[in-house]
């Protein structure tokens, strides 16, 4: 059986399914789904992150216009840029990459997205699931579709990540434990988890002894060190005691674009049922 459960190939499918929306889209409204991407500054990583979500917009079908924006703009001048972007017709899906520089108040702009196309799915008020979080949840589910009453245990309750994902987990009838930095013995709750996410940013803080034999095992970790990816789960030696698990990088990441494009498209997760139960017959289930 296969344990490696590749977010890239998972990924591919979705996005083929999202071409043929993307098509009917354009179609419907007559002009393509529009994503615009806002970054402010020259932070490298971000300026990656970005390129990957063009490119992947570009696969698709959809629009992306990027504002690149000097980070010396204050709050008043990028809150203006939010709202000519809410109030443009043509722009379906609106991204603010983070971070922003220090001087901006980050929480301010991020509801000041429209509801509808808050597709990060930060804001208050959004009307869209946060991507990272749909990721988890549709990484989990091509490998064990009815995941009622299985115990999920969190690392990481940031308000991107662990806190979402925890609560897409709950909504989908886990029983959810959250961990943190200040979780006293952290292994004690990896090792009761028959589902383990876990975002903490920390190379390898998963190791062997935390794992409960036959885990769901999804590394949301990204920690680059010396050019090198690592996630932050000791995959190599985790991966003969798990049931399944993704792999750093190729797992949670590229699954995180698809989610976005399927925000933007206006698609829902529940929509790939029909993709997840492909894969799993490909893989002789
Ligand atoms: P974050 O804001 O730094 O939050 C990290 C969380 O992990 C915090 O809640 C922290 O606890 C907890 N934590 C840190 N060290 C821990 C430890 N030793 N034991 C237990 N808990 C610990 O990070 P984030 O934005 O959630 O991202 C987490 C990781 O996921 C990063 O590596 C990031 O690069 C990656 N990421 C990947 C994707 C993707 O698409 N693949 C998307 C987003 C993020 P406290 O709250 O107590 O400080």
């Amino acid at each position: 059986m296969e344990k490696v459960i590749s977010g890239k190939a998972l990924a591919d499918k979705i996005k083929e399914d999202l071409k043929v929306k993307a098509k009917g889209f354009h179609k419907n409204h007559g002009r393509p789904c529009g994503l615009a991407v806002v970054l402010v500054g020259n932070d490298c990583a971000s300026e990656i992150y970005v390129n990957n979500k063009v490119k992947a917009c570009e696969t698709v079908g959809i629009k992306s216009m990027v504002y690149h924006i000097e980070s010396t703009i204050d709050q008043d001048e990028l809150c203006a840029v939010i709202d000519r972007l809410n109030d443009d017709v043509a722009v379906d899906g609106i991204l603010v990459q983070l971070p922003l520089p220090s001087h901006i108040n980050e929480k301010k702009i991020i509801e000041m997205i429209t509801p509808d196309k808050d597709v990060d799915g930060f804001g208050k008020l959004t009307h869209h699931k946060p991507c990272t979080a749909l990721a988890c949840l549709e990484l989990v589910k091509s490998v064990c579709p009815d995941i009622t009453g299985k115990h999920a245990v969190v690392v990481g309750r940031s308000h991107i990540v662990g806190r979402p994902t925890a609560k897409l987990l709950l909504e989908h009838d886990c029983t959810v434990t959250v961990t943190h930095l200040k979780t006293v013995n952290l292994g004690l709750h990896t090792k009761m988890a028959d589902i383990l996410v876990v975002a903490a940013g920390h190379k390898h803080l998963i190791t062997r002894d935390m794992v409960k034999p036959g885990a769901i095992v999804i590394d949301v970790g990204i920690n680059r060190i010396d050019g090198k990816l690592y996630g932050d789960v000791d995959f190599d030696n985790v991966m003969d005691i798990v049931s399944h698990i993704t792999p750093v990088p190729g797992g949670v990441g590229p699954m995180t674009i698809a989610m976005l494009l399927a925000n933007t498209l206006g698609f829902n997760s529940l929509e790939f049922e029909g993709i997840r139960k492909v894969k799993l017959l490909k893989g002789g289930k």
